[in-house]
């Protein structure tokens, strides 16, 4: 569903991703860890095409390609130039990724329902109605049924990120981006946002790759932990070997200190 090969991202001088490689199955479950500044984040706002990836050194080498559901989303060329897929490619292949931000990023001037239904309607073409009933039942399942009306000003932080939830999934998404999504809650707030997630996950084939300091939440839910570190996977594995038994020291030191 997803593949990484030898992926590079500076930004100017800081190398973010150091030939990163990895591939995620479809409908797996995946969880970034790490320490802040790993370059977890940059991982899926190059999935998303908020940024692109920095071309390789060596082009020779021939590395440096994201692909998504088995197509490149950019390319070296022979002259070791940078070719990103054309606009309309992306635009189809972002319709398959929904994310879900730390900030909800709602539209302030949009009901609930709206929110949900606009990108239905503008960018999947479906009827109001469609849109309307999809949102229904999917306000259903975050349980917002009775905020429909509402402005995203008079919800919780926690009903807000539910009313992001339920607009990502509206489009259908293969592939589900979150990232630490429950970072920006009063603690009171998380475990619902996390229920609603374990719904998703346990009633879906989305693949799921997730950015989260909640370690309970990722052992739930994840086939698999990566641990990074400087943009490096340092160690992966499943959640039980992961949480319970891990290898590496720096894995070790971080598991310690988010516990
Ligand atoms: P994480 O999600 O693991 O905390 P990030 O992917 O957000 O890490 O960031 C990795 C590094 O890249 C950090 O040092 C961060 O400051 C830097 N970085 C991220 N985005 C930008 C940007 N747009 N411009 C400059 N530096 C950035």
């Amino acid at each position: 569903m997803i593949r990484f090969d030898r992926v590079n991202k500076s930004f100017g001088d800081l190398n973010v991703l150091n030939g990163l490689s990895f591939d995620i199955a479809p409908a797996e479950r995946v969880t970034l860890i790490g320490p802040s500044g790993s370059g977890k984040t940059t991982i899926l706002r190059l999935l998303m095409t908020l940024e692109h990836i920095t071309p390789v050194k060596h082009p020779e080498e021939n590395g440096g390609v994201m692909w998504v559901e088995g197509e490149p989303f950019s390319h070296m060329d022979k002259g070791g130039k940078l070719v990103v897929a054309n606009e309309r490619h992306l635009r189809q292949a972002r319709q398959k990724i929904g994310m879900v931000f730390q900030q909800f990023n709602l539209f302030p001037n949009m009901t609930v329902m709206r929110n949900v239904t606009e990108a239905q309607v503008h960018t999947l073409k479906r009827s109001k109605d469609e849109a309307a009933a999809k949102a229904k039942e999917l306000l259903d399942l975050v349980g917002l049924s009775d905020k429909v009306d509402n402005y995203p000003s008079q919800l919780s932080g926690g009903q807000q990120q539910r009313v992001a939830i339920a607009r990502a999934l509206a489009m259908d998404p293969d592939i589900l981006l979150l990232d630490e999504v429950t970072s920006a809650l009063d603690p009171e707030l998380v475990a619902d946002v996390l229920g609603v997630l374990r719904d998703v996950a346990s009633s879906t084939n989305i693949t799921m790759l997730i950015v989260t300091h909640e370690m309970g939440f990722a052992r739930d839910v994840s086939d698999r932990i990566m641990m990074f570190d400087k943009g490096v996977i340092v160690e992966e594995g499943a959640p039980e070997a992961m949480f319970g038994d891990p290898r590496e020291e720096r894995t070790q030191d971080f598991l310690r200190a988010v516990r």
